[in-house]
């Protein structure tokens, strides 16, 4: 088994668990999270509202991470994986080890950063904030 052929198995892993999450959350938040904001009164409904709200950004969160998973796939498929989409170089194995969707270098990556306001998270860090979620 080369090595990208085991990376395939490993995000074809990820990108199914992520599916069955989201498969599992979507119900939810569209059915009975909406159910309690129509029988609750106004006071909780806002609570309600609060935890629709917080379920939409998980599964949004999901979404951006299955579908940065499915690009990984992808560019395996079409053998420019591992390769930086800005500056043509490869990216560091380390690094794609740590976040196997890069598809930045580092020195890209920090430009990119530096570039995008503070506001506006990187897609990158869906990732990270995946593997190794804040309390
Ligand atoms: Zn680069």
């Amino acid at each position: 088994m080369t090595a990208s052929h085991a990376l395939e198995q490993d995000l074809r892993q990820r990108l199914h668990d992520l599916h069955v999450r989201l498969d599992q959350l979507h119900p939810r938040a569209s059915a009975e999270i909406a159910a309690d904001v129509r029988r609750d009164d106004l006071c909780d409904s806002a609570q309600a509202m609060g935890a629709l709200e917080a379920q939409t950004m998980s599964v949004e969160r999901l979404t951006l991470a299955a579908q940065r998973i499915t690009e990984a796939l992808q560019r395996i498929a079409d053998g420019t994986y591992g390769q930086c989409e800005e500056c043509d170089e490869p990216i560091p194995p380390a690094r794609l080890k740590a976040i196997p969707t890069a598809t930045l270098c580092v020195r890209c990556q920090g430009a990119a950063e530096s570039r995008a306001s503070r506001a506006a998270r990187a897609p990158q860090s869906a990732w990270e904030h995946e593997e190794a979620p804040h309390p």
